[in-house]
């Protein structure tokens, strides 16, 4: 499998109150096309600074972060996210939104799109209805199909269920492990929910929680169907 993300000795640092908080340092991190690579680690250790220089939202202090043997900072690449709160427009329809990630599209190809990933995440019947009528649960898949309408390279997502009650992100869960059996995207995901990351993805990355050095990597191997609850949590202890 060729390599999508190489990220290599990367730092990252915060002025905060006149002082330096070092929140990445010696990152080497490389990812795989059509990984799925789940991240957890103790709050505040860097996980989310991460993910955002991933996303082209932060610029590293030094190390490389590319994308398909190109610095991350370069124009071209299509970059979807996923937070925990949906960001989406109030004053715009579902199926608006969702147009707005696909503007550099033809208007035929952005409506195809539109529709076959509203009706991915079962939100067909919602295309016309406003973000305040739809429950969490439904605006967070509005928000899936909006940051995957445009095929982007990587599909970034930070922590994406960790606002929902437990049985819509057990629903969402299982939609997203549906969706990536049709859309084989490169995913990086951050989550503090390790029986998650453990259901969803290819391999498992811990952060420890200073500097966020990367501790240990918990690979398991590609394609191998898991069960909920399979996690064995005894190695995230070592
Ligand atoms: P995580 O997502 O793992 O909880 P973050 O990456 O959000 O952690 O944050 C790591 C640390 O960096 C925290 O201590 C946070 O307060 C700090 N931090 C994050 N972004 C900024 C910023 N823009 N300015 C100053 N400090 C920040
Ligand atoms: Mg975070």
């Amino acid at each position: 499998m060729s390599e999508k993300l190489v990220i290599k000795d990367l730092a990252k640092s915060f002025s905060v109150n006149g002082g330096k908080l070092e929140v990445l340092k010696g990152i080497n991190l490389t990812i795989a096309d059509g990984e799925f690579v789940a991240i957890v680690g103790h709050s505040g250790c860097g996980k989310s600074t991460l993910l955002k220089i991933i996303a082209g939202l932060e610029t590293q202090d030094t190390g490389i972060c590319d994308m398909d043997g190109q610095a991350i900072t370069q124009p071209g690449f299509d970059r979807g996210m996923i937070f925990q709160e949906h960001r989406l427009l109030p004053w715009l329809t579902i199926e608006k939104n969702v147009a707005l990630s696909l503007n550099s599209h033809s208007k035929a190809d952005c409506a195809a799109r539109v529709d076959k990933y509203l009706s991915m995440v079962k939100l067909n019947d919602f295309k016309t209805a406003y973000p305040s009528q739809l429950s969490g649960g439904m605006s967070q898949r509005a928000a899936i199909a909006r940051a995957m309408a445009p095929s982007p390279d990587v599909l970034l997502l930070d922590e994406p269920f960790g606002a929902l009650d437990a049985m819509t992100k057990i629903e969402l869960q299982d939609e997203v492990k549906e969706l990536r059996k049709k859309e084989k995207s490169t995913m990086v995901m951050v989550t503090h929910d390790i029986e998650e990351a453990v259901y969803l993805a290819d391999r498992v990355i811990v952060m420890a929680a200073n500097p966020g050095r990367i501790r240990d990597i918990v690979t398991i191997s590609l394609g191998e169907e898991r069960d909920r609850g399979s996690a064995d949590f005894t190695v995230y202890r070592k």
